[in-house]
């Protein structure tokens, strides 16, 4: 299964894919840092349209 991933060294942490996808992404509150929640299934469709919509270009799938 893929899971959506984010890669923390160029996210901008401007929330986008929150607002797009709240089921999978979410500020960590210890941290401050967007974060992938654990899923047994990640909707396909929201997490593409927020990679498409990611400004940075830092969320992909493994
Ligand atoms: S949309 Fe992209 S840049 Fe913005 S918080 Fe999410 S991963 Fe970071």
């Amino acid at each position: 299964m893929k899971i959506p991933a984010i890669d923390l060294g160029t996210c901008t942490e401007c929330e986008g894919c929150i607002e797009v996808c709240p089921s999978v992404f979410r500020k960590n509150p210890a941290t401050g840092y967007v974060e992938v929640v654990d899923l047994e299934n990640y909707p396909k469709e929201e997490v593409d349209e927020a990679i498409k919509n990611c400004p940075a270009d830092s969320i992909h799938w493994e």
